[in-house]
């Protein structure tokens, strides 16, 4: 027998996913963000199931470009980032990769560059997230150069918020008017919505949206919002039960001896653990469900094995079937259970659990 832990993707809820962003956002384009093995749900299997319909890929480098190329994609991809060395833009060049300009060096090796296609560039304005892009008093000046730039084709003008998740918060407003004030005038398509400002602000559509972890399924967003709702869970991280304990009141679980059993209960060992990428963060009371049936985990996390009480399932029994994260346990709540939040969970699935796919095209 082989360890049964697994994440199980279903294709089909991601192009579901895809297709309802289209649908809150039907008169832009968008990027599908695959970066990070698209959030650790295997970039070129999803990327593949989705280039019929896909205007255009997202990643974070050109290394996870070439992958994408590699497996056979044609459509446009965007490099978020832009390249790190100059040295990358032979690979721009080549694979006709699309690069993102955040700041003054990007722009110089591009401006000397001698290429013999044009490139597509993004230029990135930062509106007041301050990790990537031109401040407001450099944006025009950097613009106008690759305006001027015989070697540059086609600009889209982008930014990044900050809280768009928050959606009492006006400050995803005041960005987007600094962007509307500085990039709407200059003829160019514009691109500022991530998924929570494609989910809860859709004044900041725009010509093209950049939706990531909604694809996936989970909603970034602080509230239950009526856009979120037709999601649907594309990763569900399960395994088994290994062995079932009789404990009696008085006896502890575990390093550290973190639960202490207040009455004589069953409890269960799943083969999954922090070396999986199931957060050793996650406190007594994080969901799990046994055998479909909600439970919770109990005892300190280790490296290959949790421990979970079956309380609510008295008939459990070595072999039952265990979600971790899917459609019964929401990745949210386990992440909310571990001071994380999902794209930190799904990217954080280690290497050691099988990806296996259903629902392909
Ligand atoms: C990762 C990323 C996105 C997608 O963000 P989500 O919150 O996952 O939708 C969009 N734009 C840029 C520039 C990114 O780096």
């Amino acid at each position: 027998m082989t360890r049964p832990t697994r994440a199980v993707i279903d294709v089909q809820a991601f192009l579901s996913n895809y297709r309802h962003t289209k649908s809150l956002a039907p008169d832009t384009r968008a990027v599908a963000v695959v970066k990070a093995n698209a959030y650790g749900h295997g970039a070129v299997p999803l990327s593949l199931a989705l280039a019929h319909e896909a205007d255009a890929f997202g990643v974070a480098c050109t290394e996870e470009a070439l992958e994408l190329r590699a497996s056979g994609i044609v459509n446009p991809i965007i490099l978020l980032e832009g390249v790190f060395e100059p040295a990358e833009l032979a690979d721009v060049e080549q694979h006709r990769l699309i690069q993102v300009v955040h700041s003054h060096v990007q722009l110089k090796w591009v401006l000397t560059a001698s290429p013999k296609r044009p490139y597509t560039i993004w230029l990135k304005l930062d509106s007041g997230m301050h990790r990537l892009g031109f401040d407001p008093e450099a944006f025009i000046d950097a613009y106008e150069s690759l305006h001027a730039c015989p070697h540059v084709g086609d600009i889209v003008l982008m930014t990044h918020f900050a809280q768009a998740d928050e959606t009492e918060n006006n400050r995803t407003l005041e960005q987007l008017e600094l962007f509307r004030r500085l990039a709407y005038g200059l003829n160019c398509p514009v691109s500022a919505a991530n998924s929570p400002a494609t989910l809860a602000w859709p004044a900041a559509y725009g010509d093209w949206i950049r939706p990531g972890i909604m694809l996936y399924g989970p909603s970034p967003l602080d509230r239950d919002h009526i856009s979120a709702r037709a999601l649907r869970p594309v990763m569900r991280l399960e395994s088994a039960l290994i062995a079932v304990r009789e404990l009696t009141a008085g006896e502890s679980i575990g390093y550290g001896a973190r639960y202490t059993c207040a009455q004589a209960m069953r409890v269960g060992v799943v083969a999954i653990g922090y070396g999986d990428g199931y957060p050793r963060h996650a406190i007594d009371g994080t969901p799990v469900a046994v055998k479909g049936v909600r439970s919770q985990i109990i005892g300190r996390v280790s490296m290959d094995m949790l421990t979970v009480d079956l309380t609510p399932v008295p008939d459990a029994k070595v072999g039952d079937p265990i979600e971790l994260w899917g459609s019964r346990i929401s990745v949210n709540d386990v992440a909310r259970f571990s001071d994380t939040i999902a794209y930190e969970l799904f990217t954080g699935v280690t290497r050691r659990v099988p990806l296996v796919y259903e629902g392909t095209p």
